[in-house]
C-alpha cells in the first residue's frame, strides 16, 4: 500500500466488478452502515480495484479505511457514477484538471486507456509527496504539476489554476474537473470567461473547502 502522511491507496480484489473510468463505490466504516463515495483508480482491466484516499481528520471512513491490514474485508456497494473522463463526444480530446485525490478518476482513464491520453493534465497538490504515482502519470500524458505548500524545482509553486494559461482552448476539447469545490469553481468561470460552453466542462467535486478541509 502506497502512502504519503495524509494520502493513502487501497487495494481490493475486483471478484470481477464490471465499471466505466470514472465510477465511485461506497466503502463502509466499522459499523458496516456509514458508507462515503470513493472513486476508482485503477484500469478497467486492472484484476483489482484500487483508491486513492485521503485520511480526514477525526474522518469515519476514511480513518477506517487507512488501518485496513492485508487480509481484512471491507463492505462496497456497486459501482456508480455519472463523470466520465475522456468520453464524451465519441472520445473528444480532453484536458483534465485535479486536485489532490481528485487524480483517481484521471488515473482510471489512463489505466484504461493509455493509447488515448489527455491533451494535458494539470494536477494541484498540497506537497510533493502527495503527487500519486508522479513517474507513470508523466509517462502516460503531458502533465503539470502545482505544488502549493512547498517549493520544489520543475514543478509550479502555487494552485493548479496558476498554471491555466497553459490550457487550449477550442470547441472541439472537453474539459473535466475534479477535487476540491474552489478549484472546480474558479477554473469553470475561467472556461466559461473563454467562451467554453458549459456542456464541455464536466465536474466531479470530492470535498468543500467550507468544511475546513
Ligand atoms: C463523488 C465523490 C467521490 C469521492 N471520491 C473520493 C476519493 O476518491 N478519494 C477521497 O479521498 N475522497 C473522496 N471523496 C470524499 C469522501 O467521500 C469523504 O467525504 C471523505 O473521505 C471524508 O469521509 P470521512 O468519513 O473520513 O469523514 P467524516 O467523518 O464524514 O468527516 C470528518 C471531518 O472531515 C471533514 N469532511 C468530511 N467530508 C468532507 C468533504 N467532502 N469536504 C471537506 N471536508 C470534509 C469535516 O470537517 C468533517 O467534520 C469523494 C466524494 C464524492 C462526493
Amino acid at each position: 500500500m502506497w502512502r504519503s502522511p495524509g494520502i493513502f491507496e487501497l487495494k481490493l480484489h475486483r471478484n470481477g466488478m464490471p465499471f466505466v473510468p470514472g465510477d465511485c463505490v461506497a466503502l463502509f466504516g466499522s459499523d458496516e452502515e456509514e458508507s462515503r463515495p470513493y472513486s476508482l483508480a485503477s484500469g478497467r482491466d486492472d484484476q483489482v480495484m484500487s483508491f486513492v484516499i485521503r485520511r480526514m481528520p477525526g474522518g469515519v471512513v476514511s480513518t477506517f479505511l487507512s488501518e485496513r491490514k492485508p487480509g481484512d474485508e471491507v463492505r462496497m456497494s456497486p459501482p456508480f457514477g455519472w463523470f466520465r473522463p475522456g468520453q464524451a463526444e465519441g472520445n473528444a480530446p480532453s484536458v483534465f484538471i485535479a486536485t489532490g485525490t481528485g487524480i483517481a478518476p484521471f488515473m482510471s482513464y489512463l489505466n484504461s486507456f493509455p493509447e488515448r491520453p489527455p491533451v494535458k493534465l494539470l494536477y494541484g497538490v498540497r506537497f510533493l509527496e502527495d503527487a500519486v504515482d508522479l513517474d507513470r502519470l508523466q509517462d502516460l500524458c503531458d502533465l503539470r504539476l502545482a505544488v502549493s505548500g512547498e517549493s520544489v524545482p520543475g514543478y509550479h509553486h502555487g494552485r493548479v489554476t496558476g498554471l491555466l494559461e497553459q490550457v487550449p482552448i477550442s470547441n472541439a476539447v472537453h474539459y473535466y474537473l475534479c477535487g476540491l469545490d474552489t478549484m472546480i469553481d474558479d477554473v469553470t468561470i475561467w472556461l466559461e470567461k473563454r467562451g467554453v460552453p458549459v456542456t464541455h466542462i464536466h465536474r466531479e467535486c470530492f470535498f468543500n473547502a467550507s468544511y475546513g478541509s
